[in-house]
């Protein structure tokens, strides 16, 4: 069993899982990465082919926690993460994979309660948090920022735990009506919507700002940065391939619809595990810096265009630093390098690293991209062969699914990572009608999208009595000593 090491850290300092659940980021700016990957043996996995979901993901996160949570008590966590209340289920499954053509299947991770995949590793995160916080008596502030899914995703995890009071700070502009419904519908206990009169880097800019004042300094956070993200999605990848596999050993390729890197990058510990992923292929929309990276060697991020898949809409993958940390042979001093002249140029090149872009092929990533016009037309011919609806990321993926997948029989595993409900005029512009309301998001639809946010001007200070107007007293002491 493995500590946890700063991707930028040259002495290597170790801290444990649940430590760095609770710090985010590494003091010196780096990620949170495992000293070595922990390995689950070919006949072990096949013990957990016919097993339920929960127990997969318990003995995948033993491996990947060294802090010693008693199998009892963690298989608690997990259950109560993952219960039928907040996850759909097809077939028992909440994890399921369904053919959508010969050899190539989608797997669906959005049955959680928000309809997107990040639910399946905040649910996670927040009873771990939770738990830890209870151990150490502990409470925990937790300020967070959004652009769309992972406000709504975070709050319907974290509410109602004792131990955590969460601040989401959302732009009044740029949001979905669904999304903007969803969050206010949450809010209330120890859930906190703040609406900035701005823009979403206006949000992270106030987050950065409250993280200097020592009150404020020990607040956490639930971005994809955390490693705790990370490790609660690669059980999701191990049951993916147990589902479609005739016997265990044999390869199989997976599409990612990418982003911030993170879902891809748990494929990658999966892989690294010892699970038998021949491919990872990263499948991005026009905002195609990753796929550029993984062609070339060069990172280098364009301006971000808006688009119709817009949770991939991104210009840097924060993610990808601990990717390069293995390209780079784990070394702390390049990483930092590396990292350093891409944050003052803008771009960086692996070449000059004494690396290349070879070093992606080599650890099975591989990549495609995707358009609008892709998008609708994959859509369409997913429909048409299945009736199966998908939503937009998703079908970035399965677009490059079709121009990836070889004819050579390994199966190839394309991630449904949203529902069509939450982009329904992309859905109509596709099909020409939207799919049935799933009676669980029926009332969003009839819901207000004005109430539930504390409104205000980008001002840190307002913020800062804002929050402690929220919090009573009692909780904020021990959050001070947290
Ligand atoms: C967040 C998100 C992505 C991107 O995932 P990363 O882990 O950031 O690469 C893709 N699709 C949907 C629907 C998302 O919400």
């Amino acid at each position: 069993m493995s500590g946890l090491v700063s991707t930028r850290d040259s002495e290597r300092k170790e801290v444990s899982y649940l430590d760095a659940l609770l710090e985010g980021l590494a003091p010196d700016g780096g990620l949170y990465v495992p000293t070595e990957y922990p390995q689950i043996p070919l006949k072990e996995l096949g013990l957990l082919r016919w097993g339920p979901y929960v127990e997969i993901v318990l003995e995948i996160k033993k491996r990947l926690v060294a802090d010693g949570i008693p199998d009892a008590d963690f298989m608690a966590l997990i259950t109560r993460a993952y219960s039928p209340d907040k996850f759909k289920s097809m077939h028992g499954n909440i994890v399921p994979t369904r053919p959508i053509g010969k050899d190539l299947f989608v797997q669906n991770l959005s049955l959680g309660p928000t309809a997107a995949f990040k639910d399946m590793a905040l649910q996670l995160l927040g009873q771990e948090l939770n738990y830890e916080l209870g151990r150490r008596d502990k409470n925990l502030l937790i300020l967070g920022a959004t652009s769309g899914d992972t406000g709504s995703s975070a709050e319907a995890a974290l509410k109602g735990l004792d131990r955590i009071t969460l601040f989401m700070l959302s732009p009044a502009e740029g949001m979905s009506e669904f999304q903007k419904k969803q969050m206010g519908a949450l809010s209330g206990g120890n859930i906190f919507n703040v609406s900035i009169e701005g823009r979403f880097d206006d949000c992270q800019d106030l987050v950065k700002e409250m993280k200097k004042d020592p009150e404020f300094a020990m607040a956490g956070a639930v971005n994809s940065i955390n490693w705790g993200r990370i490790a609660s999605q690669v059980p999701y990848f191990v049951s993916g391939y147990l589902q479609v596999v005739k016997e265990v050993g044999e390869p199989v390729d997976f599409v990612v619809p990418t982003g911030n890197f993170g879902n891809v990058l748990s494929g990658y510990v999966a892989k690294m595990m010892g699970v038998p992923i021949r491919k990872l292929v990263v499948a991005t929309n026009e905002n195609d810096v990753m796929a550029r990276l993984i062609r070339t060697g060069f990172y280098d991020p364009k301006g971000m265009k808006v688009t119709s898949s817009p949770s991939m809409d991104i210009t840097k993958a924060s993610n990808y630093e601990r990717l390069a940390h293995d390209i780079l042979d784990r070394d702390p001093v390049m990483v930092q390098l590396y990292m350093e002249e891409f944050s003052r140029h803008g771009r960086v090149c692996l070449d000059d690293y004494g690396s290349g872009p070879e070093a992606f092929a080599e650890r099975g990533f591989f990549q495609g991209t995707s358009t609008h016009q892709d998008r609708l037309e994959t859509i369409r011919r997913v429909y048409s062969d299945t009736k199966i609806i998908i939503d937009p990321h998703t079908a970035d993926g399965v677009t490059v699914a079709y121009k990836t997948k070889e004819d050579d029989g390994v199966p190839m595993i394309a991630m449904e990572t949203a529902l069509p409900v939450k982009f329904e005029n992309t859905i109509r512009e596709a099909l020409g009608f939207i799919p049935l309301q799933d009676e669980r998001f029926g009332w969003v639809s009839s819901a207000s999208n004005d109430e539930g946010f504390y409104k205000m001007k980008p001002d840190v200070e307002e913020l800062k009595s804002h929050i402690r107007r929220c919090i009573e007293p009692q909780k904020m002491k021990k959050m001070k000593m947290a």
